[in-house]
């Protein structure tokens, strides 16, 4: 940019320096012609003067000599210019600075030539004599006699060349003084030319570092402006786009990064191109060391750059399943789908796509598990049934004492079997959330004393006494049959899992602002702490064997704590073997 408006300066000033110099040798020819002319035209005067009005001497050149040079001098005095007569064979008889008889044959000089010709003769030239610059100026002139002289008169053009040369020192000034001020010009026009020019590439420099503000100011409607204008129209319709892409892209990005699924892209050579924030997590790697290498290189479970290259291989659509041990351990499905740019076109790569199935697993084989235990639980007293009625009928049905204690048996598994389905069925409805609660206002006292009543014949069979600890005029909302099942099964746990003569207490008090503490506690058998965290889950007895023989299936407290989530509360426990339980559970008073 800078040289161009260099380049355009220096044009303007040589053009403007070569016309003034032009100009210059025109106007010093000029001058130097017209000043010749004028000149001319005065020696002519003179010699026509001189011509008419002198005595002319015929005869021999010798006779000559003396006489002519005596009036060439004479005539000086009056002319201030040189005076010399020529005859017409180019004789020199007359001369008023030099010696006539040692001066050469004039009959060749340009002059006297011309004279002779056409009457009248001049000529400019350095003299051989004077060594000056000098013009002559000659005329010729017949006698009466019929003789021809040529009458010569030489000046100096000294004078002409000094004026000459002082006009040459004033042209060289005043060409200085006009180059500066061309030049003063020309740059400013140069800058008004290429001020635009420099905008408008910074434009499209900071248009090219993404910055799509940028805007060129546009003032004149000319070539520059219109260069301005599509400059502008560029930039316009570049930030539309952009902004454009920018929305998709964000939206894409905020799908990516919100799927819960785990996204990784490779291309067709096998380098990671991008992946969401899921797959970070579910690898244990950021996008930032993995994103850009090669899948390979990413330190990976050798299983997964197996499917990985395989998938690459065969551009088929896999599927796997395969556990991973890091960062934590997990089920992972793969699922391996060929991108390509569009239908049909050439294979660009892998998409892979993480789902975390270990929770889903983990239901599923809790599912199976479950069913694998009820069935087990029912095998048992339905083999105890079948046994003993087998006994019965193979004859043992005779002694009438033996019967009646093996009906019993009969009797109790089948009571037992009874009670587990019914636990079963009601453990389904309540994790499958068929029945709604019903909630209401429940007044504690009241309800604890009902709740106390229906258990004391089973605690005096213990001789274990329930006490009771509740504040008074304690409400809360609730659903009276589920919180009922709540209390029964933690008491029931209490008297069961104490030995006779033992202790069951119940508090019940306002905890915080908006909940109500109850603790079962009692001074039984307790629970060891290897146990404590599993009490919770179905069918888990501490004990198995004496748990069955208590009658129990080990969902009680399976559905306590269901129950329990369903009215928003909490349920711990806390024990110590040999000297007691303590169950914990807070409820919000408000629904
Ligand atoms: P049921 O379904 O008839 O209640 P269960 O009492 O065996 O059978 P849960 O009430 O779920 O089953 O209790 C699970 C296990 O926790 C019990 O088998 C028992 O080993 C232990 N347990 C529960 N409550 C107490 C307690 N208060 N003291 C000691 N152990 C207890
Ligand atoms: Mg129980």
């Amino acid at each position: 940019m800078n040289s161009f408006r260099t380049r355009l300066t220096l044009i303007i000033i040589a053009m403007t320096a070569l016309s003034v110099t032009a100009a210059g040798f025109l106007m010093m020819k000029t001058f130097k012609d017209n000043h010749i002319n004028a000149l001319e035209d005065n020696m002519v005067r003179e010699m026509h003067l001189i011509v008419n009005k002198m005595d002319w001497l015929a005869g021999e050149p010798e006779q000559q000599f003396d006489y002519y040079t005596e009036e060439a001098v004479e005539l000086e005095g009056y002319t201030d210019a040189r005076i010399t007569f020529i005859r017409e064979d180019g004789t020199v008889i007359g001369d008023s600075d030099y010696d006539v008889r040692k001066m050469d044959n004039h009959a060749d000089r340009d002059e006297v030539k011309e004279a002779l010709e056409k009457g009248i003769g001049q000529a400019v030239r350095s003299s051989d004599t004077a060594g000056e610059s000098l013009i002559y100026v000659a005329i010729p002139y017949t006698q009466a006699s019929g003789d021809t002289y040529v009458v010569r008169l030489a000046m100096t053009l000294e004078e002409v060349e000094g004026s000459i040369d002082q006009l040459t020192i004033v042209l060289i000034a005043g060409l200085w003084i006009l180059c500066a001020v061309a030049a003063l010009i020309s740059y400013r026009i140069a800058l008004s030319l290429t001020k635009p020019l420099e905008q408008i590439t910074k434009v499209a420099k900071r248009i090219k570092n993404m910055d799509y503000r940028a805007r060129v100011k546009t003032t004149k409607q000319d070539e520059i402006g219109e260069l301005g204008n599509a400059i502008n129209a560029m930039a316009d319709s570049l930030q539309v786009q952009m902004s454009r892409i920018k929305q998709n892209e964000s939206q894409l990005e905020s799908v990516l990064a919100n799927m819960i699924n785990g996204v990784v892209m490779i291309d067709a050579g096998g380098q990671i191109l991008l992946m969401n924030r899921r797959a970070e997590e579910v690898l244990g790697f950021s996008a930032r060391e993995l994103v850009g290498r090669h899948f390979a290189e990413a330190k990976q479970q050798y299983e997964l750059a197996q499917i990985i290259q395989e998938a690459l291989d065969t551009k088929e659509h896999l599927r796997e399943e395969i556990t991973f041990y890091f960062p934590e351990e997990r089920l992972l499905e793969l699922n391996l789908v060929q991108i390509r740019e569009n239908e049909g076109g050439p294979f660009s790569g892998v998409l892979l796509v993480l789902q975390d199935v270990s929770a889903i697993r983990r239901l599923e084989r809790m599912r199976s598990e479950f069913v694998a235990n009820v069935s087990h639980e029912l095998k048992t007293p339905i083999a105890a049934v079948k046994g003993f009625a087998e006994t019965l009928l193979g004859g043992a049905v005779k002694d009438e004492e033996t019967a009646r204690a093996f009906l019993q048996i009969i009797f109790d598994e089948s009571d037992r079997l009874n009670r587990l389905i019914g636990d079963i069925l009601e453990l389904s409805k309540i994790e499958s959330r068929r029945v709604p609660l019903m909630f209401s206002p429940v007044e504690i006292d009241v309800f604890m004393n009902k709740t106390v009543t229906l258990l004391e014949s089973e605690a005096s069979r213990k001789r274990i006494t329930i006490e009771r600890d509740v504040e008074s005029g304690l409400y809360l909302e609730a659903d009276e049959d589920r919180l009922r099942q709540i209390m029964m099964n933690l008491l029931s746990n209490g008297i069961n899992y104490t030995p006779e003569g033992g202790r069951v207490t119940i508090r019940i008090f306002a905890y915080g602002d908006d909940h109500v503490r109850i603790q079962i506690c009692d001074s039984g058998i307790g629970i060891p702490k290897k146990d404590l965290p599993r009490i919770f889950e179905r069918f888990y007895r501490v004990d198995k064997a004496r748990s069955r023989s208590s009658g129990g299936t080990g969902l009680g407290l399976s559905i306590v704590k269901h129950l329990v989530e369903l009215h928003k509360g909490t349920i711990s426990v806390s024990s110590t073997v040999g000297v007691g339980t303590t169950f914990t559970i807070d409820l919000p008073v408000i629904q």
